[in-house]
């Protein structure tokens, strides 16, 4: 018998669980809907956190709504500050670490990701920091603004992303990368190569196939042996699911917490979007954790109509972008193992690079081309196919490839 959905709670008020809360109330919904956040904010988006907070100083937060909105405008709970530790899906409930239990008729587990953490650094005298959270952004900002001297381990978005701020801000910044290239599972190698050369011409220094051994109060030592003097450490060497309460509601977990293509978990009534959903990718051909702004935007809306019983599958191939100084980028879909064609001539500064695996395009890269990339994503999400040849050549007009 189906059961009559009257009380949602969503765990984590990050970006996937509020803009699942919203597409609930937009959908018509009319039960209690309470969103359970272990931070002290209302729900915001971390991009700014890595871009315009880190700019200026007088940069403020940008909520998805202020607290009292959600509960005014929106009839929706935000518990703040409250970590749901524990639950039973069988009973369908959840409790949070201050002893409160929370039924559902639904669940939306909505937990997101934290960073890995680097055990050498763990109880290090230098003053080390990872980049995840408001305080976190602020924090780094302080540095910036009194120009500390930063080695930054990991040479990923994040990475990336805060060394183009600190060498902005006129920091003395060292990029510290275990791989022998910038984001190669991301980028071919031309672009790894001209990231580099942007940071470097900005003052940036890079160290490849080493990481951070050990710390003094003032200076890290690499896996080489070279000692770097700073005064901060940042650490960027990406993310861990966050999928304790999954595990303690019985849910299998491994690199996250799997779902189909509507967003179900194993258990009835649970539900799963954002950082924390390992998910199919059609363009990956297996099941990926995707960490982007617009999976934790568009997956959650999909699922929430799923949650009040619509069953609406969701397969947006993979999207991120990043800003570093001049240069915007943006990657769809999996770019590895792949054929390469190039439209635009990378000496103009704007171009893209499309990926076929045989017939298929399954994946594509822009660097000052959103133009372009606007269409390629619709290529990929519609499956088009088109010919290779129209692809090398420059005069195609990428809009044709969805009408074949
Ligand atoms: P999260 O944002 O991690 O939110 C989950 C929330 O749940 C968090 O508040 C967490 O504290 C809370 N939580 C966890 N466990 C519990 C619990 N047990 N009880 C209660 N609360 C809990 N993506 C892009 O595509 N482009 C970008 O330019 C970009 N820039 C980024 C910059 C930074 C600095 C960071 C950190 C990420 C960036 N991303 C970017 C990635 C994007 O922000 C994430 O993919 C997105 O935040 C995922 O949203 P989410 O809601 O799934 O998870
Ligand atoms: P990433 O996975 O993007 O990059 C981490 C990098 O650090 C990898 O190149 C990794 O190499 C390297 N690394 C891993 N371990 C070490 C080590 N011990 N020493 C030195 N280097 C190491 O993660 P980030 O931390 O950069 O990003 C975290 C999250 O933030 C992700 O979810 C990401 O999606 C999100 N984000 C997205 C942004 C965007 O899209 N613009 C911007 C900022 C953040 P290897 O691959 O070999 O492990």
């Amino acid at each position: 018998m189906t059961r009559t959905i009257n009380d949602i709670v969503i765990a984590g008020a990050g970006q996937a669980g509020a803009r699942a809360a919203e597409a609930l109330r937009a959908r018509g919904f009319k039960g209690s809907i309470t969103m359970i956040g272990d931070e002290p904010h209302p729900p915001y988006e971390r991009p700014q956190l890595s871009k315009a907070m880190l700019q200026s100083a007088g940069t403020s937060v940008a909520y998805i709504k202020r607290a009292q909105d959600w509960n005014e405008t929106l009839d929706i709970r935000i518990e703040t500050g409250a970590a749901a530790i524990d639950g039973d899906a069988d009973r369908r409930v959840v409790a949070t670490a201050d002893g409160r239990s929370f039924a559902f008729d639904a669940l939306l587990l909505a937990t997101g990701t934290r960073p890995r953490r680097l055990p050498a650094l763990e109880d290090a005298q230098i003053e080390v920091q990872y980049l995840r959270n408001i305080e976190d952004a602020l924090r780094f900002r302080r540095h910036i603004h009194s120009r500390s001297r930063i080695v930054i381990v990991g040479g990923g978005v994040i990475g990336l992303e805060a060394a183009c701020a600190a060498a902005k801000g006129g920091c003395d910044v060292t990029v510290i990368e275990t791989e022998a290239r910038l984001l190669p599972r991301a980028f071919p190698i031309a672009i790894s190569d001209l990231v580099a050369k942007r940071h470097r011409s900005h003052g940036v220094a890079f160290v490849f196939g080493a990481t951070v051994t050990g710390s003094s109060s003032r200076a890290v030592t690499l896996s080489n042996g070279t000692e770097i003097a700073a005064d901060l450490v940042l650490v960027g060497i990406g993310v861990t699911p966050s999928a304790d309460l999954a595990v303690r509601l019985g849910l299998p977990v491994a690199d996250g917490i799997a779902v189909d293509a509507c967003g179900r978990t194993a258990a009835p009534g649970i539900f799963c979007a954002g950082d924390v959903a390992l998910q199919r990718s059609r363009c990956h051909g297996r099941a990926i954790r995707v960490e982007t702004w617009a999976n934790a935007q568009n997956q959650a809306i999909s699922v929430a109509g799923n949650m009040i019983g619509e069953s609406r599958e969701y397969g947006d191939p993979p999207w991120f972008w990043t800003d570093q100084y001049d240069l915007n980028i943006q990657v769809v879909g999996d770019m590895r193992d792949a054929d390469r064609i190039t439209r635009g001539d990378p000496d103009s500064g704007r171009f893209s690079t499309i990926a076929m695996r045989g017939t298929e395009l399954v994946g594509a890269l822009s660097v000052n081309s959103a133009k372009d990339m606007a269409m390629l994503r619709r290529i990929v999400a519609a499956d088009a196919r088109p010919q290779r040849a129209d692809l090398e050549s420059p005069g195609y007009d990428l809009r044709a490839a969805l009408k074949t």
